[in-house]
């Protein structure tokens, strides 16, 4: 309770207060019909049973004026009721008003049958006590209702019983006093757990508002960055297309052969504008991805096939960079279900890793394909640089690349998060294990052919 309130700020407490205090207010009201009818009836008894014991005139008006305070307190519910726009303190402050009134009138009735029989005496005084018993829970969740109800009810009788000299008023007047004090003290702790709960139920109403405002907000920003992302994309990919084309040209272009130099310069625009390229393509696929646009298709394939078509991509790579791919997975028949392109892009991503990441003259080991429960399990070993703990678990956040890596190794950073995202839209998922300086072991493991199955 405390700590929640801590989170909302002090205009939120204020908005919470207020909610308390109109709850409380409308709690109170919702029992003034009870309160009314009730205690007109339980007066007209009161009355009944004073008639003839007392003076009829001064009955008889205390009995009007009572039933004239009824009627008010009548009138005050139905314009509460019909108020639009509650000032719930001017309706709390009405309701203490009449409540004392309602007080006052009841607490006269011990005065005024002061020479009733003793019998007629203990019922007003049992009546008294019943009533302060039911004000309790109609008056509860406001203590100031209550006092303003109790007060009058028990102290005007049992101020009066004091000053009387006789043994049973005077005992009547100090068991009134003391059932005043405690019932104080039980209307007290009820309002305050009231009040607590109430303070409760809007304090978290007023979190979750704000939980959801931020979902919202997030959401709505989520949005605009994929759309923008992959707008961007499309509006970068067709000039640098045209660089590339251009390039290309310059390059073809045999009657106007360039120099050494000028070829240099058009490596370069090339280099840098595949670079540039890839990393929109990446970045068009991980929009994408995050904006649920990307479809999988699942047929089942021969995980050796796609492995076989991968490692003859890259080997060119591989050859350059002095590494040797240990290939034990092409020969193997086992059949997985998953999107062939899909699966292209991810086993591709690792392979090319494994050859960036790794040391001059170094291994790129792919072990044969398990089988493991209902799913297919494929490892690809590297004997490159390596990876701390914690890189273990970032490299597969966007744009997260190893900073102590040679910053030569060109990379977008996104080629792994893509990875994890499509193997997971085929049901599957990706690991790694490394120590650093020694090399890492990327493996996925992606669903099973039912012929596959043990
Ligand atoms: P990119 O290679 O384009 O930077 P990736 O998402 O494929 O992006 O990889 C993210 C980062 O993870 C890389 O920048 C690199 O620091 C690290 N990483 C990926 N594969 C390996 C590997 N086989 N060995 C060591 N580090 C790797």
């Amino acid at each position: 309770m405390q700590s929640q309130a801590e989170e909302l700020n002090q205009e939120d407490s204020d908005r919470v207060a207020e909610k308390v205090f109109a709850a409380q207010v409308k709690y109170l009201y919702s029992q003034l019909p009870v309160t009314v009818i009730g205690s007109l009836a339980i007066v007209s008894c009161i009355a009944y049973m004073l008639f003839g014991t007392v003076s009829s005139t001064v009955l008889i008006i205390w009995y009007s004026v009572f039933v004239v305070v009824t009627l008010v307190r009548g009138w005050q519910l139905m314009r509460y009721q019909y108020a639009e726009d509650k000032d719930y303190q001017h309706w709390a402050n009405t309701h203490i008003v009449s409540a004392f009134l309602g007080g006052c009138l009841i607490g006269a009735v011990p005065i005024i049958a002061t020479n009733a029989p003793l019998e007629i005496q203990s019922f007003v005084l049992f009546v008294i006590a019943g009533l302060c018993a039911g004000g309790l829970s109609t008056h509860a969740s406001l203590l100031k209702a209550f006092i303003g109800f109790l007060v009058p009810i028990t102290m005007i009788p049992g101020i009066w019983f004091l000053c009387q000299s006789d043994q049973y008023h005077m005992v009547s007047g100090v068991v009134l006093v003391l059932f005043a004090l405690l019932m104080v003290r039980s209307c007290r702790n009820y309002a305050g757990m009231l009040e607590n709960a109430l303070q409760l139920q809007f304090s978290n109403e007023m979190l979750n508002a704000h939980l959801e405002e931020a979902r919202v907000s997030a959401e709505a920003a989520y949005d605009a960055k994929s759309m923008f992302l992959s707008s961007m994309s499309h509006e970068l990919r067709t000039p640098m297309n045209a660089v590339l084309g251009f390039a290309q040209l310059i390059e073809d272009d045999e009657e106007n052969a360039l120099n050494e130099e000028q070829n240099e310069y058009i490596n370069q625009i090339k280099k840098a504008g595949w670079h540039l390229l890839d990393l929109i393509n990446s970045i068009l696929d991980l929009a994408k991805l995050e904006a649920d646009k990307v479809e999988v298709f699942p047929t089942v394939v021969r995980i050796g096939d796609v492995v076989n078509e991968c490692v003859m991509i890259v080997s060119p790579i591989a050859k350059k960079s002095g590494i040797t791919i240990d290939d034990n997975a092409s020969r193997c028949d086992i059949e997985v279900v998953v999107d062939c392109m899909r699966m292209k892009q991810v086993i591709l991503n690792l392979l090319s890793n494994g050859i960036k990441y790794n040391r001059e003259g170094g291994r790129l080991t792919l072990e044969p394909p398990e089988v493991r429960d209902d799913v297919c399990y494929l490892a690809v070993t590297d004997t490159g640089v390596g990876l701390a703990q914690q890189q273990m678990v970032d490299v597969f956040l966007p744009f997260n690349r190893v900073v102590e890596h040679d910053s030569k190794i060109e990379g977008t950073g996104i080629g792994l998060n893509i990875t994890c995202n499509l193997l997971e839209l085929m049901g599957g998922r990706i690991g790694v294990e490394s120590e650093k300086g020694v090399g890492s072991t990327f493996w996925i493991e992606v669903p099973l052919a039912e012929q596959s199955k043990r």
